[in-house]
C-alpha cells in the first residue's frame, strides 16, 4: 500500500491546465503573463515550511500554509520560489510514562533531493563569516531555495528575542536574497510569511540603494513590491531585539550608510520590533482570515493604526484530501480545473449522495487505520478503530487558547457519548517545549485516561503530530473539535482538511470558521467557559446522532462544503493573494 509521503511525492496533479496564462484569464488578470516569468518569480520567505515529503519538517499551521502555497503554484504552473532554511535537526515527540519527551533527529538536503549550488556568507561583528550552504530544489515552475550550516539550530531554537535567532532571520533574509542571485532571479513580489523574514526586504533596499538608486526611492520600490502576512494577533507578542543586538548581528550585512542611518531613526528605547520594520517595508498587509484581519490590533512607527487586508488561509486539496474525494469533485464539476469551485457548485453538491459519501468516508476510515498501525497512543502501542465505531478528533498543538482538553471537563459525560455511540476519541498534539502548566494538564488527563476502563480502552492519545497524521485524523475520523477561545486563532486549516474530507465539524465561531456568519458547521455557543463545556458536550452528541443518520449526513456534509468550499480551496487563496499584489 502506498504510504502518505509516497502519494504527495508522485505529485498527482488532477488539475489538467494547458499553461498559466489560462488561470491568470480566469481569475482576470490577464496582464499577470507580463509581471511574473521564470526570471522574475513571485517569491515567498518564510522562517518555516512543513513539507516532510521533501525532508522539511515544520512546526504548525504557518510552515504547512507555507508549503501548500507552493504546491497550488506548482499545480498552476506559477513561477514561484520559495526560500527558507533548511534545519539539519528536527523535534519529535514521545510519551514515556504518560509524560511527554522531546528528542532531536539530524537531517540533510542531500538525502532529500536537494542539489548543492554554492555559499553566502552572512556577517556577525567580532566573528569570522558564517557559510550557509544553499541548496535548491526545482519542482517544474517552482523551486525550493533553502540556506543552512551545521550550526544553523532547529526551526524555533531558544529564545525569539535572542541572538541566534536573530542570526537565523538574518541568514533567511540576507542569505535567501543572495541566494536569489546566484540563480539569477529578480523577485516580482516578496511576500514576507511573518515578521521574521523582512531581512529580505532589507537586503534588497540595500542592493537598490548600493546600486545607486535614492534610499527614499528604494523604500518607496521595495513597499510596492512587498507583502506582508501576519498570523499574530497582537503586536505585544512581537520579538524586538535591541541596538546592541542590530548593530552586531544586522548592521554588518547592510552595505548603505544611509540605509543603516533610517534603520537606527526606527528604534525607540533602544529596542526595534521587527513588525515595526516590517510595517515601513510593506505597503500590503494581510491577515490570514476575515476575523483575524479586523482584530489584528497593530500600529505603525508613528502609532498609528495598521489595516490588514483579509487573505484566508486554504489548503493544497490533492495533499490533503483523499484521491477518490478529490476525483469526484472534479467529476461531478464541483471544482473546476483550476481547484477553484466551479460558478455553480453549490447546485452541483446536490448530487453528492449518502451512498456515496458512506462509501468515500470508509476509504478513509482505512487509510486511518494503515497509519495508525505504524503509530503508537500514549502506551507505545498501535491502535485500530473497528470500521462501525465512529470517531472524533482533535489534532492540533496543544496550547492554552486552542483548549485540548475541554472534553475532559466532565468525564461522566464524556464516557457516556463514547459508550453510548460505540466512538472513540483520538488526540494528538505537542506541547510546546517550555510549556509546564499545558504540559502538567496533559498529564493529567492521560493518567485520568488510565485510571477509567472506558477510557483507556476508547480514548488514545497518538505520539508525534505530523502530516501523515493529521492527513489520516481528516481522512478517517468522523468529527472533527476545533474549540479556540474566540478571537484567538488566526486562521487554523485543519478544520478545512476535516471539511473537504467530508466529516462533521463541530467549532466556536473563529478563526477561518468565522469567514461564514453564522459559521456553516456545529457551533459551540457559551457566554462562559462552563457554558461552551456544554455546548461542546450537546455537539457531541449531536453530531454523533448526524453520522447516523443518512438524510441528517448527507445535509450537514453539503451546508458545510456549500458554506466552506471557496474558503478551504487553495487556488483561491492564489487568487486572491495575486490580485492583493498586482491589482487589476
Ligand atoms: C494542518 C496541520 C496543521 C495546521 O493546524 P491548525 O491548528 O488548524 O492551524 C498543523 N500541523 C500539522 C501537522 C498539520 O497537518
Amino acid at each position: 500500500m502506498e504510504s502518505y509521503y509516497d502519494r504527495i511525492n508522485r505529485q498527482q496533479n488532477t488539475q489538467d491546465i494547458e499553461d498559466v496564462a489560462e488561470f491568470y484569464q480566469a481569475i482576470d488578470r490577464g496582464h499577470l503573463t507580463k509581471k511574473l516569468s521564470p526570471e522574475r518569480p513571485y517569491v515567498y520567505f518564510t522562517m518555516e515550511v512543513y513539507d516532510k515529503t521533501n525532508g522539511i519538517k515544520g512546526g504548525g499551521g504557518l510552515g504547512v500554509l507555507a508549503a501548500d502555497t507552493r504546491r497550488v503554484a506548482e499545480t498552476l504552473e506559477i513561477p514561484f520560489v520559495c526560500v527558507t532554511p533548511f534545519y539539519r535537526h528536527e523535534y519529535h515527540q514521545g510519551i514515556y510514562g504518560l509524560d511527554q519527551t522531546e528528542s532531536i533527529w539530524g537531517v540533510n538536503p542531500e538525502e532529500h533531493g536537494f542539489e548543492y549550488l554554492d555559499d553566502v556568507e552572512i556577517y556577525t561583528e567580532g566573528m569570522p563569516p558564517a557559510r550557509l550552504n544553499v541548496f535548491q530544489k526545482i519542482f517544474s515552475s517552482t523551486r525550493f531555495l533553502t540556506i543552512g550550516e551545521a550550526n544553523f539550530g532547529e526551526l524555533y531554537a531558544g529564545d525569539g528575542n535572542g541572538d541566534h535567532r536573530l542570526y537565523q532571520e538574518v541568514s533567511l533574509g540576507f542569505g535567501g536574497y543572495a541566494a536569489l542571485k546566484m540563480v539569477g532571479l529578480r523577485p516580482a513580489v516578496i511576500q514576507l510569511n511573518e515578521t521574521a523574514t523582512i531581512f529580505a526586504a532589507v537586503a534588497r533596499l540595500d542592493e537598490l540603494v548600493h546600486n545607486g538608486m535614492n534610499l527614499y526611492e528604494a523604500i518607496v520600490y521595495v513597499r510596492k513590491h512587498t507583502l506582508y502576512t501576519n498570523h499574530t494577533l497582537v503586536q505585544a507578542a512581537e520579538s524586538e531585539f535591541s541596538y546592541d543586538q542590530f548593530s552586531r548581528i544586522v548592521m554588518p550585512n547592510i552595505k548603505s550608510k544611509a540605509l543603516k542611518t533610517w534603520l537606527s531613526g526606527l528604534f525607540r528605547d533602544g529596542r526595534l520590533k521587527l513588525s515595526t520594520l516590517t510595517i515601513e517595508l510593506a505597503e500590503a498587509k494581510n491577515g490570514v482570515s476575515r476575523l483575524h484581519a479586523r482584530v489584528a490590533d497593530y500600529q505603525d512607527v508613528n502609532g498609528d493604526k495598521v489595516k490588514f487586508r483579509a487573505v484566508t488561509n486554504g489548503i493544497d486539496l490533492d495533499t490533503w484530501v483523499i484521491p477518490e474525494i478529490v476525483s469526484v469533485y472534479n467529476e461531478k464539476g464541483i471544482i473546476d480545473k483550476f481547484g477553484l469551485p466551479s460558478d455553480d457548485y453549490k447546485e452541483r453538491l446536490d448530487d453528492l449522495k449518502i451512498d456515496e459519501i458512506r462509501g468515500l468516508r470508509k476509504i478513509g476510515r482505512e487509510k486511518l487505520n494503515q497509519v495508525l498501525e505504524h503509530r503508537q497512543d500514549q502506551y507505545g502501542n498501535p491502535v485500530y478503530i473497528p470500521e462501525d465505531a465512529t470517531v472524533f478528533d482533535f489534532k492540533r498543538r496543544f496550547v492554552s487558547y486552542k483548549r485540548p482538553l475541554m472534553p475532559f471537563e466532565d468525564i461522566s459525560i464524556l464516557r457516556r457519548i463514547l459508550e453510548e455511540n460505540n466512538a472513540h476519541y483520538i488526540l494528538t498534539g505537542k506541547v510546546h517545549q517550555g510549556d509546564t502548566e499545558m504540559r502538567t494538564r496533559l498529564n493529567q488527563v492521560l493518567k485520568l485516561i488510565d485510571s477509567d476502563d472506558l477510557l483507556r480502552e476508547r480514548v488514545h492519545y497518538i505520539q508525534d503530530y505530523d502530516e501523515e497524521l493529521g492527513f489520516a485524523l481528516a481522512a478517517g475520523s468522523d468529527i472533527a473539535i476545533n474549540n479556540p477561545i474566540v478571537g484567538l486563532e488566526a486562521c487554523g486549516t485543519s478544520f478545512m482538511k476535516d471539511i473537504a474530507n467530508l466529516k462533521v465539524l463541530i467549532s466556536t465561531a473563529d478563526g477561518g470558521v468565522a469567514d461564514l456568519s453564522p459559521i456553516a458547521c456545529l457551533e459551540i455557543v457559551g457566554a462562559s467557559y462552563e457554558a461552551e463545556v456544554r455546548s461542546l458536550y450537546e455537539q457531541m452528541l449531536r453530531a454523533a446522532r448526524i453520522v447516523k443518520n443518512d438524510t441528517w449526513y448527507e445535509g450537514q456534509v453539503r451546508r458545510q462544503l456549500s458554506g466552506y468550499l471557496p474558503v478551504i480551496s487553495g487556488a483561491r487563496m492564489m487568487k486572491d493573494y495575486l490580485q492583493l499584489v498586482f491589482g487589476k
